[in-house]
């Protein structure tokens, strides 16, 4: 069996369409929705998400509003940034591009943020919302990847479905998202006695380890939808993700490219978010 990619770039197109669309219209009744990042430091790979987000929005005819600080900057600068975002009615979304400098404690700065303008979904507050099955910002990567799934009508219900990673941003979420959809779903990480044991029997299997060509064609059940959130560079300098992708093409059923997978889908649910705020900002002026 060979597998069938699922096109994120193609997918995150037709999503951007329609949030283009809803942007329009909330920008005619008077909410434009807009979208305020902040970078701290010259990582260059952050550099390249904020540039790509900041585009993202454009496009999508948002407003966004980018501040850059240096790598020394004292925290209390960027916390002050921060006060004055949450109480500017005109910001809908704000985020801060991870990883921050060593003088900054990131769960401290994420839950500065207003949950309210939290578009990736990371406060505490949120994260415990939908841990909860309540309505919150979801965080972009795992529902981009839920929006994967369900646009090739991938059996979620009772699936057998295998994470590997639990950080907070990708990992945990994503079993959250899956198990409140009916999977079963198992965790697995750094300490998992004998991984392939579980992504052997796994229908979904979805790889956010940051290892290069980690998951292998042998690892995967045949006709398992592969989802790889990796985002690497490999030996040869080329991006690539935790999968194995000639490998294990050759047994899923459904694989997602890297690049043109979720790193796509991440933006658009980024953009999601956005809207998604900016429409509550307008209910509530219209329910004053
Ligand atoms: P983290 O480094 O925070 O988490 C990695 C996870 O992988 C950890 O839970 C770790 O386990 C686990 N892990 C590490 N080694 C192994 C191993 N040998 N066996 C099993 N599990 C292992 O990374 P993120 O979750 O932030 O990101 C994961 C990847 O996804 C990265 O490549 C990142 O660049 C990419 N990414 C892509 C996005 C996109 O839009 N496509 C968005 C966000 C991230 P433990 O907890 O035990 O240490």
């Amino acid at each position: 069996m060979t597998a069938r990619n699922i096109d994120g770039n193609a997918l995150a197109a037709q999503v951007r369409e329609e949030l283009a669309r809803r942007a329009a219209e909330l920008t005619a009744a008077g909410v434009q929705p807009c979208l305020a990042v902040i970078l701290v430091g010259e990582d260059p790979a952050s550099a390249v998400y904020v540039r790509n987000k900041v585009a993202a929005c454009e496009k999508a005819g948002f407003r966004s509003l980018r501040f850059a600080f240096p790598a020394d900057v004292a925290p209390e600068v960027v916390f002050g940034k921060l006060a004055e975002l949450n109480a500017d009615a005109s910001v809908h979304g704000i985020l801060v591009q991870l990883p921050l400098p060593p003088q900054f404690d990131a769960d401290q700065v994420l839950e500065a943020i207003s949950p309210e303008k939290d578009v990736d979904g990371f406060h505490a507050e949120n994260f415990g919302l939908l841990l909860q099955g309540r309505k919150s910002f979801y965080p972009c990567t795992p529902w981009g990847v839920m929006k994967m799934l369900d646009s090739e009508n991938v059996p979620i219900k009772g699936a057998e479905a295998v994470v590997i990673g639990r950080s907070n941003i990708v990992g945990k979420p994503m079993a959250v998202m899956l198990l409140a959809r009916g999977a079963t779903v198992t965790v697995c990480h750094s300490q998992t006695k004998d991984l392939a044991f579980h992504t052997r029997r796994a229908d979904i299997v979805v790889a956010a380890v940051g290892r290069a060509n980690f998951l292998t064609g042998d690892m995967i059940k045949p006709g398992a939808v592969v989802i790889d959130v990796g985002i690497n560079r490999g030996a040869d300098g080329k991006l690539c993700g935790d999968v194995d992708f000639a490998s294990a093409r050759e047994v899923a059923s459904l694989i997602t490219p890297v690049p043109g997978g979720v790193g796509p889908m991440t933006i658009t649910m980024l953009l999601a978010n956005t809207v998604e705020s900016a429409q509550r900002a307008l209910d509530a002026r219209r329910s004053v």
